[in-house]
């Protein structure tokens, strides 16, 4: 009877326990990211067109956009920590590392805080149980050292140079030369074209390697043929 009872008060603590972590610390959880990276031949050719930052015009490559915490049914969390706010010196060593390979294009111009301290706010702060915030940013530099996109494509023949590919041959070379499959958003230029814009590719929860994409985003269809255009 004593050992019944001792052991229903310990199954009710197990339970107890379980709904704890899952409605109070929930907001901390995440099933993988979105390593996103841009084109800025396709940020800045659109109507609304682009500005180069402060530090100069980047370089005629993919650039990080993002490493974004997301759900397996394709919801994600967004701005999980209003008490940890974005500070430059925890960065300073990688501050020249992140002009060049997460560089602005938005207008006005600016030297790329404003865009790292948006995107800290709404995705960083979502995996801060992974990741603080040096972390963050290092694991997103070292994905972008991993997953040479432009490098992928041009070994395939497929060139910035305004002419159209088909979306196939673009995820495949990519998928080739990466080893998992990308997601590809569209955007469309200034005269109506379909072309190239982000990549996506899935990555663990430790922000160290990429996987096979869970579920893919809704966003920018292509068609079957897109535009690569110049930078
Ligand atoms: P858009 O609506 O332009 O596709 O996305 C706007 C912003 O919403 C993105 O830059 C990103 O911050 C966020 N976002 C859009 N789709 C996703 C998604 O599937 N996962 C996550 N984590 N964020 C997203
Ligand atoms: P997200 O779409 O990630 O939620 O937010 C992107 C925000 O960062 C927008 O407010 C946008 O103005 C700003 N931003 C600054 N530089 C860039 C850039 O080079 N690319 C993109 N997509 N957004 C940028």
């Amino acid at each position: 009877m004593k050992s019944k009872s001792k052991s229903s008060i310990l199954l009710k603590l197990l339970i107890l326990q379980y709904y704890l972590s899952v409605f109070c610390f929930s907001e901390q959880n995440f099933d993988f990211f979105y390593f996103v990276q841009q084109w800025p031949g396709s940020y800045c050719d659109t109507q609304k067109s682009c500005c180069y930052p402060t530090t100069g015009k980047p370089a005629a490559d993919f650039g990080i956009h993002g490493l974004w915490p997301n759900y397996q049914d394709g919801s994600y969390p967004s701005n999980c920590d209003p008490d940890s706010p974005f500070k430059q010196s925890e960065i300073s060593d990688l501050r020249s590392s992140m002009q060049k390979n997460w560089p602005t294009l938005a207008c006005p111009s600016g030297d790329g805080i404003q865009f790292w301290t948006h995107e800290w706010d709404k995705h960083g702060t979502c995996s801060e149980s992974v990741l603080d915030q040096h972390g963050y940013f290092e694991a997103a530099l070292n994905l972008r050292n991993k997953a040479n996109i432009l490098q992928s494509l041009t070994n395939a023949g497929i060139q910035p140079d305004g002419k159209s590919y088909s979306l196939s041959s673009i995820k495949d070379s990519i998928k080739e030369a990466v080893g998992y499959t990308p997601w590809i958003e569209c955007n469309v230029d200034e005269s109506g074209n379909t072309q190239l814009y982000q990549v996506y590719l899935c990555v663990d929860t430790s922000g160290s390697g990429f996987i096979e994409c869970p579920v893919f985003p809704r966003s920018g269809k292509c068609g079957s043929e897109i535009e690569f255009p110049t930078f």
